[in-house]
């Protein structure tokens, strides 16, 4: 009988992990909700486990490759962001790491178009004047009046799945779109969305008609009412176009005064003490976080200051928390059975064993010959 898999998951990640039980694997989970230390990893890692469950919130590098030598044959981090894990520590090491892209795509693409309908009508401002019993008459513009999102201009910056995904979902509120990616131009659909909202226009079903269109950095920030953020974070050195504070000073004060930024990619994407500063200032009209450069957010922290309280929404990194996205043990459906799925594809050496064929390894290049 062939030793079974060892495998250590740094959380619980649901029902998915009964299929490696269910195929006899030596699983052990970290019982706490919250993150267990370092040295923990290490040691579980360096009691020769065959593979390693992560989710965003553990640091992977090169210490916790070398407690692995020899043993460790892979990491399967539940995310589709992998910037906790260092890329080059682990092709120095050959070990792949897998993630959990597309299955989080419609939710999380879902949860920035809500937490821009959020800002934008004031949803939360307005449930409170209703719970603290402040909601004394009606009246044409008192106590306040929100911005609407149909019909209006967004600007989506990085066009990879999530991006295109907005996208789609702008649409539908008949908004126009600039759109801005450096690396990655999908202009067949682009073409197809205007496709679509011509014919909407054509048959009545949209008064105006709307464009689509790639445009620069500049002209995205300056033409629209809302700016998206779908870009991973990519540090100096990591990219000819990082993202690391791609939002900062200048970024804000090119934007329009009445516009609101949305980011649910990486929060280092965007200079904290800077939006704070462009709020306060009103450089723009508001914005809507769910990722922040140091999670969770700290109670020191400048945008909690209740002065930007209404113009300010702060959500705790949430964007794919939703039931059968979270944790469906379905690999088309779930990000837990796709994380299991691809453990299983390096333990088990799925595709012939070629991981450079693995569909969920993320490092293919320490692989290719
Ligand atoms: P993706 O790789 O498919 O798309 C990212 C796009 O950004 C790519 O097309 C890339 O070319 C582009 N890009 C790179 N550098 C850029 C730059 N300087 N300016 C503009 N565009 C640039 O990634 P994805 O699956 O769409 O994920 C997008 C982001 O969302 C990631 O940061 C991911 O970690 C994050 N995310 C967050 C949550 C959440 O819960 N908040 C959930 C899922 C994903």
């Amino acid at each position: 009988m062939p030793k079974p898999f060892r495998v250590f998951a740094t959380c619980d990640i649901g029902e998915s992990l009964n299929r490696l039980r269910d195929k006899g694997y030596e699983l052990e989970v970290y019982p706490q909700p919250e993150p267990p230390p370092k040295s923990l990893i290490i040691e579980k890692v360096r009691s020769r486990i065959d593979g390693l469950i992560t989710t965003l919130r553990d640091k992977i590098d090169a210490e916790i490759f070398e407690a692995g030598k020899g043993n460790l044959k892979v990491v399967a981090q539940l995310a589709v962001g992998f910037d906790n894990i260092n890329r080059a520590d682990a092709n120095r090491y050959h070990i792949p790491f897998t993630n959990t892209a597309d299955v989080l795509t419609e939710a999380t693409a879902e949860f920035a178009f809500f937490m821009m309908g959020d800002l934008a009508r004031r949803l939360w401002s307005a449930e409170h004047l209703t719970r603290e019993n402040k909601w004394g008459f009606w009246h044409p513009y008192l106590p306040f009046l929100g911005d609407e999102v149909t019909g209006k201009t967004i600007a989506i910056i990085g066009t990879g799945r999530i991006g295109l995904a907005m996208i789609k979902k702008c649409a539908g509120f008949d908004m126009n779109t600039l759109c801005y990616d450096p690396a990655y131009q999908n202009h067949e659909y682009v073409k197809s969305i205007q496709a679509v909202n011509d014919l909407r226009h054509e048959r009545g079903i949209c008064r105006e008609k709307t464009w689509i269109k790639y445009v620069s950095f500049e002209e995205a920030l300056a033409g629209a009412d809302f700016v998206s953020i779908h870009v991973p974070l990519l540090r100096e050195g990591e990219s000819s176009t990082p993202t690391f504070h791609l939002f900062n000073e200048a970024t804000f004060r090119k934007m329009k005064r009445t516009a609101y930024v949305v980011n649910t990619s990486r929060g280092p994407v965007v200079d904290e003490a800077a939006l704070a500063k462009a709020l306060h200032e009103k450089w723009i009209a508001g914005a809507a976080l769910d990722v922040y450069e140091k999670e969770p957010l700290s109670l020191d922290s400048p945008l909690r200051d209740p002065a930007l309280e209404d113009r300010c929404r702060l959500y705790p990194h949430f964007a794919s928390a939703a039931r059968i996205t979270r944790l469906s043990p379905d690999p088309d459906k779930g990000m837990a059975g796709r994380c299991v799925q691809g453990l299983i594809d390096v333990l088990e050496g799925n595709y012939g064993g070629d991981v450079t064929k693995m569909p969920y390894v993320v490092n293919k290049e320490a692989f290719t010959k």
